[in-house]
């Protein structure tokens, strides 16, 4: 760490590396980079990264995981409160007239698939209630008694656990898992269609846009968090963003999602040779509120509900108990899969429901189990799920890629005149790399060091920045 932080070039290695913001594993490339003249297609200059420090660019992972980087994940945590928040009020290329739009805020979730050890506040009186208090009970076949009058605490290691697990039903938790993502989009396609009564009477087409977040309960099921917004389709602009006629309310819009939530439900396709289907619907503890833009009770304000999805963008199984970050492979399932445990049970489901019949060998019946309970196999890691953790409709907002080149560009332009000098103008100067990979993480753990504490200095020096402009907008100098 001496050596690098005394040596001539390492104010150039910060430089060098700061576009990494910190992550913990960035990606190491090596190639040359080409200068290209846009107005005339000439290569101006050729670089090789061997003139760079360490002779490699790096470029952050992107892992959004915070278990896996969290810097990259605290990047992609901002980029979807953006994400979100314009799409609830504007800004990054998004009308600001979407604020007026009746707009909800919906939680989405699993059918029980047996009792599990839980933690109910009272909200009335912030008590912890009686995990499952039940008087003349019977046990169950297997001889345990399903009750819990424990008041259980947050970091209870019980909970999301079944009282039984034998009794509960795993197969049915991991196939759910891997169908959660259809669920959604029939709702969608439910919603959309009970949309049309209102655009008759109004004459306008209406569209619900969205963007949502999963995220895995203790129990280890996924479940739905997700912003709906009511858009009227300009028939000239399938792009452009209208308000919808006055007198459709945010109410008007839960009591719909709740229609469509219940009135959605599907068996998933017959089973290998045994041709068992599960049923997958919503379980009954639906949320959905209202959002405004001030405080109203009862309603959920945008910044909150922009605030809330970002944070869980950036968790994965975590909640659920289990510290996995990459696909299973054949050992690692083997020692996972504990009959003994709840997780372990999920993932021996997941991996034997999703292995193929060893007699299923023509193309057709490869094609059709990849579809369908192959799914399971593939995302034993995540229980089943595969979707993608945030998602959104088309219209909600802007995207990831956007807000990822606007902060390119913002970088690039607010570089020095170093930059600037090697760089040319960013205009007519198109940089083409041709690049191959090196490696992946810091060459040395003082690098790893020295690049994270400068990262942690830069978000200081941001957060100071931005701190003092709100605070000079709040407090207005005498003379303005
Ligand atoms: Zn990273
Ligand atoms: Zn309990
Ligand atoms: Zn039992």
């Amino acid at each position: 760490m001496l050596r690098r932080a005394g040596s001539h070039d390492h104010r150039r290695w910060l430089d060098h590396t700061a576009a990494t913001r910190g992550c913990v594993r960035p990606v190491r490339l090596t190639g040359e980079l080409h200068d290209v003249d846009t107005t005339t297609g000439a290569i101006t200059r050729t670089r090789h990264t061997h003139e760079l420090p360490d002779g490699v660019i790096y470029v952050p992972c992107g892992d959004r995981r915070a278990g896996v980087c969290p810097p990259c994940a605290e990047t992609y945590r901002a980029d979807t409160y953006q994400l979100i928040r314009a799409g609830l009020v504007g800004g990054k290329g998004v009308p600001h007239t979407v604020a007026g739009h009746p707009a909800v805020f919906a939680t989405l979730t699993a059918p029980s698939f047996g009792p599990v050890h839980t933690r109910v506040v009272n909200p009335r009186t912030g008590q912890v209630r009686p995990c499952r208090p039940r008087r003349n009970v019977t046990p169950c076949p297997h001889g345990r008694l399903p009750v819990c009058t424990q008041r259980h605490t947050e970091s209870a290691a019980c909970l999301g656990r079944p009282l039984c697990l034998d009794c509960y039903d795993h197969a049915h938790h991991v196939v759910w898992n891997g169908w959660a993502g259809e669920l959604w989009r029939r709702t969608m396609i439910a919603l959309n269609r009970a949309l049309r009564p209102l655009t008759k009477l109004h004459g306008t087409t209406l569209r619900v846009s969205y963007g949502k977040v999963a995220e895995y309960q203790r129990r280890g099921v996924v479940h739905f968090h997700a912003l709906l917004r009511l858009d009227t389709v300009d028939p000239d602009d399938p792009d452009a963003i209208l308000a919808p006629p006055a007198g459709i309310t945010p109410h008007d819009l839960a009591e719909l999602v709740a229609g469509a939530t219940r009135a959605t439900g599907f068996d998933t396709p017959p089973y290998a040779d045994t041709g068992h289907t599960w049923p997958i619907t919503w379980g009954p503890q639906t949320d959905i509120r209202a959002v405004t833009h001030g405080l109203d009770s009862g309603a959920i304000t945008s910044d909150a509900v922009a605030a809330y999805l970002a944070k869980y963008a950036t968790k994965a199984t975590e909640p659920a108990g289990l510290p996995i970050t990459g696909r299973l492979t054949a050992d690692l399932v083997e020692h996972y899969a504990d009959a003994h445990t709840h997780l372990g049970r999920l993932i021996a489901y997941a991996r034997q429901l999703g292995t193929r019949p060893a007699d299923w060998t023509t193309d057709d019946q490869r094609a059709a189990w990849h579809d369908t309970y192959g799914r399971l196999e593939r995302w034993t890691h995540m229980l089943g799920f595969g979707g993608h953790f945030a998602t959104k409709s088309r219209r909600y907002s802007t995207t990831h890629t956007r807000l990822r080149a606007e902060r390119r560009t913002w970088r690039r332009t607010s570089r020095t005149d170093h930059w600037r000098r090697h760089h040319g103008d960013d205009d007519t100067t198109l940089v083409v790399c041709r690049l191959t990979l090196a490696g992946i993480g810091w060459n040395t753990t003082a690098d790893a060091q020295l690049a994270a504490d400068a990262a942690a200095r830069a978000r200081e020096h941001r957060a100071l920045a931005r701190e003092e402009r709100t605070t000079s907008k709040e407090n207005p100098s005498p003379s303005a």
